[in-house]
């Protein structure tokens, strides 16, 4: 490992205690998306405290933030993704608490060298778990003129190198017409059968998609007592695929079978996206590469070959603005499943502990190599350039 790595190794050394008690203090206050204000709050404090000059509320999003730490001299710009939103009954499920330690951690490190050519962001993005709040930072600019964007997640194995699908969030309303259900059958229209029509619609529509095409719904109105014939009934759906160009074809197939489920019963049928829209995530290799080096030289050799993850992230969106990766790293050993209590443990755990060490190091060695190297850059953008 060269000097200046070495110089990094033990900057984050010293850092580790106080990057830890980031992650800790988010962990044991898990908040919802758009409702991170503690999170965001201390997050903002240590980056400003470091020497970041740090904008609280980005784009219209109140708990987004961009902290930003200029080098010696000009350069290209870097942003690490802070996430730091939690799940409903299950706290930190995901693991998020990690990664905005870790990459506010991975910054403060970067910002420690007297020799930084360009400049290093770090951008909060809240809510990653429903209506993800990079989709609008995207939309809004926020990664005009960033030339690589890198975080990582915890997860089950090492896989710097991955897809995801992806994801629209439909809403589908059926109007009917109210009545007593048994005196004015015939004056009423029922819009729960046009609802459950739609469901046996949809059930004959994923026999005849591919298999890592998801159709999954819910109904989320369906009437109001059993003696009114119900005049509106609400069903949500996540619909996925592996190209956003095939997720709009396959929208497209769902709307016809909820029209038709409404025309069955001659109710009308009205939709809506309820969450943001996902692209599915472009891993550029070439960043990817670089991640993995980091990590081999971080003594870690268990790394899995490229995945398609079955979920859906927003960094997808970003992943088509700028150069991005969103690889995995092991939490402990690997067993737990997220989403569930026992990953929020873990997360709360020395395991956390370790892996927050470790993505911080990884992550800013492979942001120092993407600010130093200028022909990994000129490999980035060319990798970028050919896919778009
Ligand atoms: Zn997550």
């Amino acid at each position: 490992m060269d000097a200046i790595k070495e110089f990094f190794r033990d900057q984050a050394q010293c850092l580790r205690q106080e990057v830890w008690e980031l992650a800790r203090q988010i962990g044991e206050r898990p908040e919802l998306g758009y409702k991170e204000y503690f999170a965001s709050e201390v997050l903002c404090t240590y980056l400003r405290k470091q020497g970041f000059e740090v904008t609280q509320g980005i784009a219209g999003v109140e708990t987004a933030f961009l902290a930003r730490f200029s080098g010696t001299r000009p350069g290209p710009r870097i942003a690490y993704l802070a996430e730091y939103d939690a799940l409903p009954g299950v706290g930190h499920g995901c693991g998020h608490n990690l990664i905005g330690a870790a990459s506010a951690g991975a910054a403060v490190v970067l910002s420690k060298s007297l020799d930084l050519a360009g400049e290093v962001l770090v951008i909060g993005s809240p809510a990653e778990e429903t209506s993800g709040a990079k989709v609008t930072l995207v939309k809004e600019g926020v990664f005009k003129d960033v030339d690589a964007a890198i975080m990582f997640h915890p997860g089950s194995q090492n896989v710097p190198v991955i897809s995801s699908l992806a994801l629209d969030a439909l809403e589908f309303t059926f109007h009917g017409r109210a009545a007593h259900s048994v005196a004015a059958t015939n004056f009423g229209i029922n819009a729960l059968d046009a609802v459950i029509n739609f469901f046996v619609g949809i059930n004959a529509l994923k026999k005849q998609i591919p298999s890592d095409m998801k159709i999954n719904g819910i109904i989320t109105e369906g009437g109001t007592v059993p003696n009114i014939i119900p005049e509106r009934a609400v069903a949500r759906f996540y619909i996925r695929a592996r190209k956003r160009k095939d997720l709009d074809e396959l929208r497209e197939k769902v709307i016809r079978c909820a029209e038709g489920a409404a025309t069955m019963v001659s109710a009308q049928m009205t939709w809506q996206k309820f969450e943001f829209s996902y692209d599915e995530m472009h891993t550029n290799l070439a960043l990817a590469d670089c991640f993995t080096k980091n990590l081999r030289e971080m003594g870690i050799h268990q790394i899995a070959s490229p995945q398609t993850a079955m979920g859906s992230v927003d960094m997808g969106n970003v992943s088509r603005a700028v150069p991005a990766i969103h690889p995995y790293l092991t939490l402990g050993t690997g067993t737990e499943i997220p989403h569930t209590r026992d990953f929020a443990q873990a997360a709360l755990s020395h395991e956390g502990e370790s892996l927050v060490k470790l993505a911080m190091l990884t992550l800013a060695l492979t942001g120092w190599d993407v600010l130093s190297d200028k022909k990994l850059m000129q490999q980035i953008k060319r990798e970028f350039r050919a896919v778009k």
